[in-house]
């Protein structure tokens, strides 16, 4: 049986856990909440006991995270006798909490407790690789975002695609609030529509489209019928020719062109099936003079600005100079460093995509769109090779759509699902994507933990390829405290000193074995790391010389539970000018974590 005690006062922690040891349990200790559900997110543990008065989490506070990430796992509260009512009232909401073990401790009782509980299933959620979760009607209120937060969310999308300026605000607001709750910083991700065409409403909010029947697109909204439907781009309609595919929802269902028209166009369906409203609307074989960013980007892009975005994402990216022009946009508005992702979902950017990656700040590989735009049988080999060139041009990659699509509405993945996420892992994606998932899905919170539980599987046998070598020894000259660290392997966890985010991307594509805690003063570096695999925030907001600093991030990584006594821990820092005034090129030291 294997317990986990949380205890700040070191003689109780002491005298619980030498009792249980002597009695042949295995036994872990955490001084507070925080460092506790660190621990209980990857070790197996069949019972906690906790304290409820602690710093960094308070009992209350580490048994609502635990009921996140493992609503079965019992706990026994230990409290002082003169605990008040009050506190013993609000533990009995819980349904997790078992019981309450007060001082002096009755052991005799406490055994006879502990040989019933049984073994506790468990799988660990304390994953490397990044989370991207869409936000929407089903994981919009603070309480949602914070259970997501705690299940392994590490970046929120807004899609822009739908909902109201308003609707966006309150997203933003209430993501903000859960990241304060919950001391995790959380990039979001503003995801801008581009020239997605889509129909317009249905009546009813779907209808029956049959083979062989003829169905009028035209300009003109209209509520959408068996022979009419709308779209919202009427601009397109001009653009298609007699014989062009028409494809909708994602290709489940085709048209084709019969006649032209620059009000209506014509189509025979091919594929019928159910179409709801607002749809969206593929033309592969279509030259189509709709611009990459269109007025509504624009606008939009102005509101990221004006809010506390951290990535905006460009969809239907066709080159680089596309996200050249928004980069200038950002640039010259110098209103806040917001970093461009590119969507590589059309076959002129599988077409251009080393000036895309090389270019953009993040690369979202949007298979469900380009499943469409290109064969779906392209897709897996198209994802391998961007992940790679990534990879070569250290930027962060997010392989998304579809990841765990049949979670929407159930609650266990199928096995290609699960097969899929652990692939793109696999393949050294630094983060995997959630759409309808955790934004109209039935269970968000179930959603993400499954998906950490993947991830954390594969991540088991992570280790750099003969690839990763290579790239490491032509990358070493420029950067030889890196590259020593990242073939060091002695060490639980590297800290790395890092005030303005310049190294922190490399190490991140080097060394996804041991832990790398970035130190930083700023939380934008800290929301931003949030899309790269590997890397974990400390923010320390003093001024401190190094000593300091390397003493303060290391008092403060075994606080929140990252490391332990006894480990060996590398610090490592990037070029700069030292106070003896000796131009230090990189920095590698090797510590143990003394007893405190
Ligand atoms: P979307 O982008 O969800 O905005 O369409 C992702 C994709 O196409 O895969
Ligand atoms: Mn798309």
């Amino acid at each position: 049986m294997r317990i986990l005690i949380l205890e700040d006062s070191k003689p109780t922690q002491h005298l619980l856990q030498s009792r249980l040891e002597k009695a042949g349990l295995t036994v872990d200790t955490a001084d507070n909440g925080h460092q506790g559900f660190q621990l209980a997110t990857s070790n197996a543990y069949d019972i906690i006991l906790s304290d409820i008065h602690m710093p960094h989490w308070d009992g209350f506070k580490f048994i609502e995270a635990i009921q996140v990430i493992n609503p079965h796992l019992p706990i026994l509260i230990i409290t002082s006798s003169h605990d008040d009512r009050h506190t013993l009232d609000r533990l009995e909401h819980y349904p997790n909490v078992i019981g309450v073990l007060s001082k002096p401790f009755d052991f005799e009782a406490l055994f006879k407790r502990l040989a019933s509980i049984p073994a506790q299933a468990h799988t660990s959620v304390n994953k490397k690789a990044k989370i991207v979760c869409t936000i929407g009607p089903a994981s919009s209120s603070p309480e949602m975002l914070g259970k997501m937060i705690l299940a392994g969310m590490d970046v929120a999308r807004l899609n822009f695609s739908h909902g109201s300026y308003e609707a966006h605000e309150a997203t933003l607001l209430a993501i903000r609030e859960a990241e304060k709750t919950w001391e995790k910083p959380i990039a979001v991700l503003q995801d801008l529509c581009g020239p997605k065409i889509r129909t317009g409403l249905m009546a009813d909010g779907a209808i029956r489209l049959m083979a062989g029947e003829v169905l009028i697109i035209q300009a003109e909204p209209v509520e959408g019928n068996v022979d009419r439907i709308s779209t919202i781009t009427p601009g397109i309609l001009a653009d298609l020719r007699v014989g062009d595919p028409v494809l909708l929802d994602d290709g489940l269902l085709e048209l084709r062109v019969v006649k032209e028209g620059r009000e209506e166009v014509h189509c025979e369906v091919i594929v019928g099936g159910t179409l709801k409203s607002s749809k969206g609307i593929n033309l592969p074989s279509t030259a189509i003079s709709l611009p990459s960013v269109t007025e509504k980007d624009w606008r939009d892009l102005d509101w990221g600005l004006n809010h506390s975005i951290d990535y905006v994402a460009l969809s239907f990216v066709r080159t680089a100079e596309e996200i050249k022009t928004i980069k200038d946009y950002i640039k010259a508005s110098g209103k806040r460093n917001l970093k461009v992702v590119a969507k590589i979902e059309k076959p002129e950017a599988v077409q251009n995509i080393k000036e895309i990656v090389e270019i953009s700040d993040a690369i979202m590989i949007a298979r469900g769109d380009m499943g469409v735009e290109l064969p779906a049988a392209r897709v897996p080999r198209i994802q391998e090779r961007i992940i790679q060139l990534c990879w070569e041009m250290n930027t962060p990659v997010i392989t998304a759509t579809q990841m765990l699509d049949s979670m929407t509405v159930n609650s266990r993945p199928t096995r290609a699902e699960v097969t899929d996420v652990s692939m793109a892992i696999k393949e050294g994606t630094d983060a995997v994507m959630l759409s309808q998932e955790t934004a109209t899905g039935v269970d968000p919170v179930n959603v993400v933990r499954t998906m950490a539980s993947i991830i954390c599987e594969e991540e088991r046998y992570a280790r750099g390829g003969a690839d990763h070598y290579q790239q490491l020894m032509e990358d070493a000259a420029i950067n030889p405290a890196l590259s020593a660290v990242a073939n060091l392997s002695t060490n639980t966890a590297t800290l790395l000193l890092d005030p303005d985010g310049t190294l922190y991307p490399t190490l991140s594509k080097w060394n996804r074995k041991v832990p790398i805690l970035l130190v930083t003063k700023s939380l934008h570096v800290a929301r931003h790391a949030g899309l790269y695999n590997n890397i974990f925030p400390l923010i320390i907001r003093e001024e401190l010389g190094r000593t300091e600093m390397v003493f303060r991030s290391l008092t403060m990584a075994r606080e929140w539970g990252y490391i332990h006594t006894g480990e060996i821990v590398a610090v490592v820092e990037g070029a700069r000018l030292t106070r003896s005034g000796i131009r230090q090129m990189g920095a590698v030291q090797v510590l143990r974590v003394e007893k405190d």
